[in-house]
């Protein structure tokens, strides 16, 4: 971070370009991909259409080794004619899949557009699961489909339907929220432990964990920027949300740990002792990838929810310039802290119309565009170097450790491009 940079006025009352028009987003079945390997006794069951297995088959790769913990249970012609009771073929098919699969100890339902079209009620499915099957297995559903959703809510609705579950307590307890890496979370537990802060419970566990609660002396911290339906739910079981910057760089990782560090009386002393030498690492690290980034321009299409924390962390810790940051939806409950830090400037959008934003972006030129995967080969065709929006959730970003491989995701495409270049004209 540049310990020097000027706070001058941020970007949090910034009037917002919004758009709702086509958009080009994954699906939140996508966020089954990252969820089955965090939740180590979970399973995740589509209900969807032959279209829903083919995007999970193909973004999760094949498994050799050991059983996949997600399938799908393909809505037939005569299922979505209404011929059949879905409700009944249902019931057998996690029957079946239960007395097959002991391990399992949660299974979630997980909704798709079919299942929404002909208005299968998963919840209900649930509910009536969830009695047959207890007290060894708990069924809970959420919808990942693609109407009107983007990819990482399917992360979201899924940690949602799991807090109305949560036991209640009254014991003073810090819930830290959003699937991380096993090896993160260890570093981010690691971090506060250091400091004296116990009592720490993470969402999702890695295992069910029925100990695992909530009530009104529980404090929590989002590490996603996307969990707002959780947020909203959280709240509603009378926990308090710690509003920070997302933990992406030296300064936000500091940021986010120095407001849990104040709620729990931490003093200075201590507060330094545990972060100094990661943070040493982590400014040596960010800057060998800030030589390429210092001075760049970039553009964001609203893709993975993380484009603000992000667009924070690259203007102030690695020099660039954000000419929009636009993301799917503008929660400012949960990204403010990181606004309130990105000097002003930019364009901040909302929603998406893409045609209109193709346009923002090729007058704009910027030196990187990050983009989903649909936008990026027809622009760098164009010329521009696009970063994979999708990357930033299947690599291990957060905290100092990472933060210097998170700004070498962003330097990798201008490097190459330079490369490319250079290349050309030898
Ligand atoms: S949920 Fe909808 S958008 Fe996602 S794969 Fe299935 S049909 Fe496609």
């Amino acid at each position: 971070m540049n310990d020097h940079a000027p706070l001058g006025p941020g970007c949090r009352d910034t009037p917002v370009l919004k758009e709702r028009g086509q958009r080009e987003v994954f699906c939140g079945l996508t966020g089954i991909i990252w969820l089955h390997r965090k939740m180590q006794d979970a399973f995740f069951l589509v209900v969807g259409s032959r279209t829903c297995a083919h995007l999970l088959q193909s973004a999760a790769g094949v498994m050799i080794f050991a059983e996949p913990r997600f399938a799908t249970a393909i809505l037939e012609e005569k299922d979505l004619a209404g011929l059949a009771d879905a409700q009944d073929e249902l019931d057998r098919e996690v029957a079946r899949l239960l007395a097959r699969r002991p391990d399992i100890r949660q299974l979630f339902l997980v909704g798709s557009c079919p299942s929404e079209v002909i208005k299968l009620d998963l919840h209900r499915a649930a509910e009536r699961l969830s009695i047959k099957h207890a007290p060894h297995v708990r069924v809970l559903n959420y919808s990942g489909s693609g109407i009107e959703t983007t990819f990482t809510q399917g992360e979201d609705a899924c940690l949602a339907s799991m807090v109305p579950g949560l036991r209640d307590t009254d014991s003073r307890e810090l819930l830290l929220v959003g699937a991380l890496p096993d090896v993160v979370e260890d570093q981010m537990l690691g971090l506060l432990r250091d400091m004296g802060i116990d009592n720490i419970r993470c969402l999702p566990a890695r295992r069910t964990d029925d100990t695992l609660a909530c009530g009104p002396n529980t404090v929590f911290a989002l590490t996603q920027p996307f969990l707002g339906d959780t947020h909203a739910a959280l709240e509603r079981r009378g926990a308090r949300h710690l509003p920070a910057p997302f933990p992406f760089g030296e300064e936000g990782t500091t940021a986010w740990l120095r407001v849990i560090a104040d709620e729990f009386g931490v003093d200075r002393a201590t507060f330094d002792r545990a972060t100094q030498a990661p943070r040493a690492r982590a400014r040596k690290a960010i800057a060998a990838a800030t030589e390429t980034l210092n001075g760049k321009s970039i553009f964001f299409f609203p893709d993975s929810q993380l484009e603000i924390p992000l667009a924070r962390f690259l203007t102030r810790e690695c020099g660039m310039t954000a000419i929009e940051i636009g993301t799917p939806f503008l929660h400012k409950a949960l990204t403010g802290p990181d606004l309130d830090l990105i000097p002003a400037g930019p364009t901040i959008s909302e929603g998406q119309d893409v045609d209109l934003q193709l346009d923002r972006a090729r007058a704009a030129r910027p030196d990187l565009t990050v983009c989903g995967l649909g936008l990026a080969n027809p622009l760098e065709a164009e010329g521009l170097t696009t970063k994979w929006a999708i990357e930033l959730v299947f690599t291990p970003v957060h905290f100092y450790e990472q933060a210097g491989d998170l700004a070498a995701l962003f330097a990798r495409p201008l490097r190459r491009r330079a490369l490319l270049k250079h290349g050309a004209s030898a």
